[in-house]
């Protein structure tokens, strides 16, 4: 079971090797992409009012993510480009999205260890003191790490796979 849970360390350093963050998606006129650093659009205004973008020549080439041409210019006219602008949209904040999530996870995991006891019944059902978590006080794993533990591998891993 433990084999097809997706790993915490496996994540993190998935994470830790793509490009560096924040990416954001944009759309325009049928081209959607993804981008990075130098590729995210910075926006200025000329003094004769226009507006300009920085143009794709000033882009470090890595920093562009992913590229998609799509059929439609706007939002409503294909579902299925819609469904690209949305998977754009999921990836670029995935960048930032699961760093945040993991580090979530190992705080709460850091908060519900052992190092506590309380009275109850090991696991040979003999009454007295077991190993309990320093936060809720529940018999280790508590309640919290097995909720955890149910959907992401925790185990520490060697080489970060
Ligand atoms: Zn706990």
């Amino acid at each position: 079971m433990t084999d097809i849970l997706p790993s915490l360390d496996a994540i993190q350093a998935r994470a830790d090797a793509a490009t560096e963050g924040p990416w954001d998606d944009e759309d325009c006129e049928g081209e959607l992409s993804v981008r990075a650093g130098t590729a995210i659009t910075q926006w200025k205004t000329l003094p004769s009012g226009t507006r300009m973008g920085t143009p794709a020549s000033s882009w470090k080439s890595s920093d562009l993510i992913a590229e998609w041409d799509l059929d439609t210019w706007d939002w409503g006219e294909d579902p299925n480009d819609d469904q690209r602008r949305q998977d754009a949209e999921f990836i670029a904040a995935a960048r930032t999205d699961v760093p945040a999530l993991v580090a979530a996870l190992r705080a709460a995991l850091a908060l519900h260890r052992g190092g506590a006891e309380v009275l109850g019944y090991d696991e040979e059902g003999v009454y007295g003191y077991v190993p309990a978590c320093v936060e809720c006080g529940h018999a280790v794993p508590c309640p919290t790490v097995r909720a955890v533990t149910a959907h992401i591998d925790t185990t520490p891993k060697e080489d970060g796979r």
